[in-house]
């Protein structure tokens, strides 16, 4: 996968894209980030990148010309073609006005060959770029932020952990927190006997390390006796509780066997 963000702060990712999974990702050549300065594309002396808004009002609005001049250099298949999907790339536009990033999104995006992220500022961007460049705007959330960066930088680690070979072990992307594991038949894998198989589509199951005791709070007595099946168990209960408490809206989307429905009900009563 290789990653083409475009920006008028490149040195905002000297830094965030430098470490751990990601930074081992580069090394190994899994993916590829190469970061474009927009005020290389523009054609006048001051190099500049933005302007007043038409009609008024506050800030300044990036320019349309230098972000298509910046793309256009790149050699991509045609807006019709991506959107059609005749491509392995994308050029998304980063915006509160996307539609919302999420651990699917992530999925959807990591089996493409290419993407390209521009990175919004002040006010915004030409809507022309969305019109007629990108061929999505993507949201990290109903907030707003300064500027792309830092929704870029956030889309490129999701994505990279989901490139086959990226995590050193591939198992645990699939227990974390969101991922649903589906089987062969479509179903999702609930009650596989696997004690580290929790989440299935919930939030992820506490983790513990050593000291077993710390200021007086001890590791739950389960994970240290070894009975795998105890354990699973124990995750999977966890696991439900804590979306029930943080984030309920999980657990409706969510298919529940009946030793879930057996557990919930269970925490309902504490
Ligand atoms: N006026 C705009 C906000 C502009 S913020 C509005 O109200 O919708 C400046 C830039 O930051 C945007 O162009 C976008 O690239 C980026 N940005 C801000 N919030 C974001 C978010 N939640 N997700 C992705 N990008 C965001």
């Amino acid at each position: 996968m290789k990653f083409e963000i475009v920006t008028i702060l490149p040195d905002f990712f000297r830094g965030p894209l430098d470490y751990g999974i990601v930074r081992r990702a580069r090394e190994a050549g899994l993916i590829e980030i190469a970061v474009h300065d927009l005020r290389d594309f523009t054609s006048d002396r001051h190099k500049t990148v933005d302007d007043r808004p038409f009609g008024g009002g506050e800030g300044m609005v990036l320019k349309p010309e230098p972000i298509f001049a910046c793309v256009e250099s790149m050699g991509m298949a045609s807006q019709e073609q991506r959107r059609a999907h005749e491509s392995l790339e994308t050029v998304v536009l980063l915006s509160p006005q996307g539609r919302m990033f999420s651990q699917s999104v992530a999925q959807e995006l990591a089996g493409l060959k290419r993407m390209v992220l521009l990175c919004g500022r002040y006010e915004g961007v030409d809507e022309r770029v969305a019109e007629h460049l990108a061929d999505q705007e993507i949201s990290i959330g109903d907030y707003v932020l300064s500027g792309g960066e830092m929704a870029a930088a956030v889309m490129v680690d999701a994505i990279t952990r989901l490139v086959p070979g990226a995590l050193g072990n591939a198992a645990s992307a699939r227990q974390e927190s969101f991922t649903a594991t589906a089987l062969n038949d479509g179903s999702l894998n609930c009650e596989a006997p696997d004690s580290t198989c929790a989440s299935g589509g919930l939030l992820d199951y506490p983790h513990y390390t050593r000291p077993a005791e710390f200021r007086g709070a001890a590791v739950p007595e389960v994970l240290i006796g070894g009975n795998h099946e105890q354990i699973r168990k124990w995750r999977r209960k966890k696991a439900l509780e804590k979306t029930l408490r943080n984030r309920p809206d999980l657990l409706e989307k969510q298919p529940l066997s009946s030793e879930d429905k057996r557990f919930l009900a269970q925490i309902r009563k504490l």
